[in-house]
Order: structure tokens, then C-alpha cells, then sequence
């Protein structure tokens, strides 16, 4: 079955429950929401008894709740060679895996973060440093980490980093997310995507493998750059990024898209989902959005 949906918002008030109410708008069958602002620190109290209510209404929308996501804030960089920031980041890093705890959530995204001139063998050791100390605090929370474009100095832009962060940490507790924007940005023709797939499958291997963000780029394969854009109006295409959605060997793992507002202003997923619903691609998609 198509597991889809988007980011979708969370605010103190209603959290969950209207993250959930927000993907039903968009009639998605799955969600994903970052549990306060991702680039600030505020974060609420959760509160419990929403959760139940959200996984109350999941079950009656067909919603299955454990395949939800939530997604670690920006600010987070365990690559960190400064360890003030590195220490900040674990710390943060703990209280976000409790949150996840209390919402039930079983898998957050994390970027595995940027060297900033330390160099890529510290950034991935410190990584893999922070990392175990997380599994070992929580043991509720699987973290996913997201292939990177290659921006600045990114570290996860490639199959070797990954797997290096993954044995490193050797834990069941880790994962990993796709972005097919950052992967494109990184290197990887979506075209042969297959080919990929064969290759992870090798080096990490597809079980590993518990969301993609499906994304259209901005960008040309290799520019390092991390610009997303709507489905079908970018440089992967309409037709690759179906054949990522609809990837036997990717079935059952949720599907997120994290496209761009339109004029900044209109969100985009009801349309693009049902369009990806239709595999049809419509080329008026974004005027119909501003229309609306
Ligand atoms: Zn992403």
C-alpha cells in the first residue's frame, strides 16, 4: 500500500492531533512534524493524553501510527569539532528522544551534521560518539539518518559515510532516510535509482531503509546544493520520482514529501498527492494551488 504524506505543522495547543488533522486535509496516509521549531530550542510540554486521541484517530482513518515521523531540528550537529556545540547537541538530542517517547513515535530524522572544518574522520567519529550515547539512554526511538546533499561540510553525502556512521554506532537503533533532492545533489541520477537501491542494499542494505522524503530539486545532479522543489517541476522529473513512490523494493516505508510552499504562501500537498495518487503529471499543478 502508498504510505504518503508531508511535513505537517505542530503547535502547542493541539500538537499531534492537529499535525494529524493537518495531513488528513491533504488526504495523506501518513505524517511527518519536527516537535517545536527547527531552528530554535522552545519546545512544549507534550501531552499525553492527545497522543491517545491521535492514535485513537489514526486507527479510524486507516492511519497506521508507528510509521508517523518527526524530525529532529537543524540545530543539532553531533559532528560538531567544538565540544561546547557537540555537548549541546547530545543534550538536546536526549530531550527530543523523550519527547518522541511520550508521543509514541518510533522513527526520527536526524541530519548527522557538518564537520565545519574539522575535517570528515573527527565529524564522523564524533557522530558515532554521540550517537551511542543515545541509543544507550533510549531504547524507544529509532534514529533515521538522511542522506545529504553535500553542502558546505555536510557529512552523509554519500553510501561510505553513511555506512561508516551505521557500523560505528552498531546498533538496531539506527536507520536511514532518503532524500531524493539531497541525493540528487550529492550525485545520485534518480534515473538509475534502481542501480542505488542495488548498491545500498549491498553496502547497508534496504531493511535499513524506514522513510524517504521524496523532493523534486532546484539543482543539477552534483551541485551540492539542497534546494528543493514541487513534484514533476524540477531537474529529477515527474516520472523518476513515481518510480521511487511506487518502488516495489520501498513498499510499506512512508513517503514524505518536504516540497516548497507555493508564492510562500499555498501548501502544495493535497494537490501534489493526488496527483501522485494519479501518476499523472499536470504541468498547470502550481497555478491550480495559487487559484485555490
Ligand atoms: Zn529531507
Amino acid at each position: 500500500m502508498l504510505i504518503i504524506g508531508s511535513h505537517v505543522g505542530f503547535n502547542k495547543d493541539s500538537q499531534v492531533l492537529g499535525s494529524l488533522d493537518e495531513a488528513l486535509k491533504y488526504g495523506a496516509n501518513t505524517f511527518m512534524f519536527y516537535t517545536g521549531a527547527p531552528q530554535n530550542t522552545r519546545r512544549c510540554e507534550i501531552n499525553e493524553d492527545l497522543v491517545l486521541e491521535c492514535i485513537d484517530k489514526c486507527k479510524n482513518n486507516n492511519i497506521d501510527y508507528s510509521k508517523v515521523i518527526v524530525h529532529a531540528p537543524y540545530i543539532i550537529n553531533l559532528a560538531s569539532p567544538d565540544t561546547d556545540k557537540w555537548e549541546f547537541a547530545v543534550n538536546f538530542l536526549k530531550g527530543e528522544v523523550d519527547r518522541c517517547s511520550k508521543l509514541k513515535i518510533k522513527n526520527m530524522v536526524l541530519h548527522p551534521g557538518s564537520h565545519t572544518g574539522g575535517g570528515i574522520d573527527l565529524g564522523i567519529d564524533n557522530i558515532i560518539k554521540g550517537l551511542k550515547i543515545i541509543v544507550e539512554y533510549n531504547s524507544d526511538v529509532r534514529i533515521l539518518l538522511e542522506t545529504m546533499a553535500g553542502k558546505g561540510t555536510e557529512v552523509g553525502r554519500d553510501l561510505s559515510e553513511i555506512k561508516r556512521i551505521i557500523d560505528g554506532v552498531n546498533s538496531d537503533q539506527i536507520g536511514v532516510c532518503l532524500d531524493t533532492c539531497h541525493l540528487n545533489d550529492s550525485g545520485v541520477s534518480i534515473d538509475k535509482f534502481d542501480e542505488y537501491l542495488d548498491l545500498f542494499d549491498k553496502e547497508i542494505g534496504i531493511n535499513k531503509i524506514y522513510c524517504v522524503h521524496v523532493n523534486d530539486s532546484k539543482n543539477e545532479v552534483n551541485s551540492h546544493k539542497d534546494r528543493h522543489e514541487n513534484i514533476g517541476f524540477g531537474t529529477i522529473g515527474f516520472d523518476n520520482l513515481i518510480n521511487v513512490i511506487y518502488n516495489k523494493r520501498l513498499e510499506d516505508i512512508p513517503k514524505i514529501l518536504e516540497t516548497p510552499y507555493v508564492d510562500k504562501e499555498f501548501a502544495p500537498y493535497k494537490y501534489e498527492i493526488e496527483m501522485i495518487r494519479n501518476k499523472v503529471f499536470d504541468d498547470e499543478l502550481l497555478n491550480k494551488i495559487k487559484q485555490s
